[in-house]
């Protein structure tokens, strides 16, 4: 998917319902593999992707990890991260796909 950055957070199993950390890749703000985690301020000035400006975007974000670390069972790797002004705020379970089709499927302002 070309350059991108990395949340490093914790992501639960819906089988056996622990939580492990994984890593998020999304494309969003300056995108050089930045490691971020919940609560940290998106960085600009390069390979930038989308705005600082937006009161609230939810970016596309793939789990690298493609089954539970526990369990082993194939688990949802397509989340929406949410980011209210420039600030990582959260992550869940991606609700749908459609909206992210206007931004090359990188993010989608709210
Ligand atoms: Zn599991």
């Amino acid at each position: 998917m070309g350059m991108y950055n990395i949340l490093k957070t914790e992501v639960q199993c819906a089988y056996c319902k622990n939580f492990f950390e994984g890593n998020i890749q999304f494309k969003f703000g300056d995108t050089w593999l930045y490691e971020y985690s919940i609560g940290d301020a998106i960085k600009w000035g390069g390979l930038d992707v989308g705005s600082s400006s937006y009161d609230k975007v939810k970016v596309y974000g793939l789990l690298e990890e493609d089954k539970c670390l526990i369990c082993g069972l194939e688990i949802e790797y397509e989340y929406d991260i949410i980011v209210e002004k420039n600030i990582i705020k959260c992550v869940i379970p991606i609700s749908s796909m459609d909206e992210y089709n206007s931004t090359d499927g990188n993010y989608h302002v709210l």
